[in-house]
């Protein structure tokens, strides 16, 4: 039948949980936490329903959401200010994405997408009709603008970046973005920044918005994901900022594909924006860092540096195998019991890259169950 083939057959996120439910491995893979989510969350959850939200909320988000989180950004140590006809309340963030691409793609567009690259990206382009065109970070896992300069071309619409990184940690600097800038000045590029991680930096590393710089968020979308934020990804809600007219033109989109978002999960997640901590919860996660580094400190793994940001945390296992990173994260699933994700699937061309992704926002018992099961490898 004349159906459209984008991107794999199953995401290697789908893969490798299955895998690992198959041979019963602890799941270092998937990015989600297996931590009970905070008590309060449910209880505002049963509350919305109680109370009767449960109807349709308005399509471009619930009014107190919106509300709150304007509050909550603007009372962030280094503020993000916008206002309510800059916000779109959406069902999480690849289809905050998805959305804003459909926004503004034509057939035929190219879109530069920096690699590795999370594996929703490249999809979602072309099934807009359009083409990814791929610049690779540098050996830093930071943006190379001479490269990203060459790859230009007059029918760049967009560029699609993301920082905290999935999958390398690594979190741009305040110059970053004014090259950036420098960069796309004289253009009409659009800026797509994903941002779900913005909340999980280690080491007081400062998280940069593109919404922090003056011009660039009048031409850019910012995206991000409560699933993050407060530890809850099987709730998919995330909220996309962009100035007036280009949230205008999403909110168009969205309108037609999704109308509106659950509305008692909108209604809980306003309540717990009201009493949530960001300075303990960036806590909480960077214990979790902390933790899983000191438990596979003497495992035979190779962690150039530490996450800056994210839950992941990548490594290179060359002292252990040369099997391809593909085959050495099945081989390691099925005979050592913890399942993680190789570099591979962030890369369209699937290249060998002898690293793989662990997700550290798990239980303490997860993670030393994992050292456990690996500690056969010393
Ligand atoms: N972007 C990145 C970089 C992610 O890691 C994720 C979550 N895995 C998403 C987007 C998608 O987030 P959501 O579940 O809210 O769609
Ligand atoms: N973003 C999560 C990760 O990187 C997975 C989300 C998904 O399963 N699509 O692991």
């Amino acid at each position: 039948l004349p159906i459209k083939h984008h991107g794999a057959e199953i995401t290697i996120f789908s893969e490798m949980t299955a895998l690992a439910q198959q041979f019963g491995a602890v799941n270092l893979s998937q990015g989600f936490p297996d931590d009970d989510i905070d008590e309060a969350l449910k209880k505002f959850l049963a509350e919305g329903t109680n109370k009767n939200f449960n109807q349709y909320a308005p399509s471009f988000g619930f009014p107190a959401l919106i509300e709150n989180l304007i509050t909550f950004n603007h009372a962030r140590k280094n503020p993000i200010d916008f206002t309510a006809s800059e916000i779109t309340i959406t069902p999480g963030a690849s289809y905050g994405i998805y959305t804003a691409l459909s926004a503004i793609l034509e057939i035929g567009d190219e879109v530069i997408v920096l690699e590795p690259a999370y594996d929703s990206y490249i999809p979602s382009i072309e099934m807009n009709g359009a083409k990814p065109v791929l610049v690779s970070l540098n050996e830093d896992f930071l943006p190379d603008f001479e490269k990203i300069k060459a790859a230009i071309t007059e029918k760049t619409k967009a560029i699609l970046i993301n920082s905290p990184h999935n999958p390398t940690g690594k979190i741009w600097r305040k110059e970053d973005f004014e090259k950036l800038y420098k960069l796309i000045k004289g253009t009409e590029i659009i800026v797509i920044s994903d941002e779900v991680y913005d909340l999980i930096t280690f080491d007081n590393a400062e998280f940069y918005s593109i919404f922090h710089h003056a011009e660039l968020r009048h031409r850019s979308f910012a995206i991000f994901s409560f699933g993050k934020m407060f530890h809850l990804t099987g709730w998919k809600v995330g909220y996309v900022l962009a100035c007036e007219e280009l949230t205008k033109a999403f909110r168009k989109v969205h309108q037609y594909i999704s109308f509106s978002v659950n509305t008692p999960a909108q209604y809980a997640l306003a309540k717990y924006l009201e009493v949530f901590n960001p300075e303990k919860n960036q806590q909480y996660l960077q214990e979790k860092r902390d933790f899983f580094l000191a438990q596979f400190k003497d495992l035979p793994f190779t962690f150039k540096e530490k996450s800056e940001g994210s839950y992941f945390q990548i490594a290179s296992y060359e002292n252990i195998s040369d099997l391809p990173d593909k085959e050495f994260c099945i081989w390691l699933t099925k005979e050592y019991h913890v399942a993680t994700i190789p570099l591979c699937s962030f890369y369209q061309d699937q290249r060998n890259t002898g690293v793989i992704r662990f997700c550290f926002s798990k239980r303490p018992e997860t993670i030393l169950k994992a050292a456990e099961n690996l500690r056969r490898l010393v």
